[in-house]
């Protein structure tokens, strides 16, 4: 924020303030003229001033917007990882395993039909939820793949 920009504003409504003091006694034109575009003058100055600084103002006002979306994305992200844990599927085999929470014994909630996946620890590790899907030889099912990078995993 440009705080010299209110200041100059501030500056120019007090300059035509004192110009405009005493200006309805005043009775000669000439300078009724001079001080009517000496206050017409200031009064620019400061419209000028308060475009500047809302200008300033949607800039940041902006700024604040992305700032609140990156921050909401960044919990969003931090929530989903949180229902996930790394999982070993086979000696150095890992995955992340969908937390699973137990159903609550309220009658009125629905109950959860999310089944049980993993997700592909290195794509997930950058930010990337890739579902792992089942890989079959002759029919066979024979392990896991991520869609996203094609990391085989094998269970
Ligand atoms: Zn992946």
């Amino acid at each position: 924020m440009d705080w010299s920009a209110i200041s100059g504003i501030t500056a120019s409504i007090g300059a035509a303030r004192d110009i405009a003091k005493g200006m309805s006694a005043l009775r000669d034109s000439t300078l009724i003229n001079e001080r009517t575009s000496a206050l017409l003058e200031q009064l620019l100055k400061a419209q000028e001033g308060l475009l500047s600084h809302n200008a300033a103002l949607l800039q940041l006002q902006g700024e604040h917007f992305e700032a609140r979306e990156k921050l909401r994305k960044l919990e969003e992200a931090g929530r989903e990882r949180g229902r996930y844990s790394l999982f070993q599927l086979r000696p150095g085999q890992f995955a992340y395993r969908v937390n699973l929470v137990p159903q609550q014994s309220g009658a009125d909630e629905p109950a959860s039909t999310e089944p049980l996946h993993y997700v592909c620890q290195p794509c997930f590790d950058k930010g990337i939820k890739s579902v792992l899907t089942g890989t079959f030889m002759m029919g066979v099912p024979n392990g896991l793949v991520c869609p996203t990078c094609k990391t085989q995993v094998f269970d």
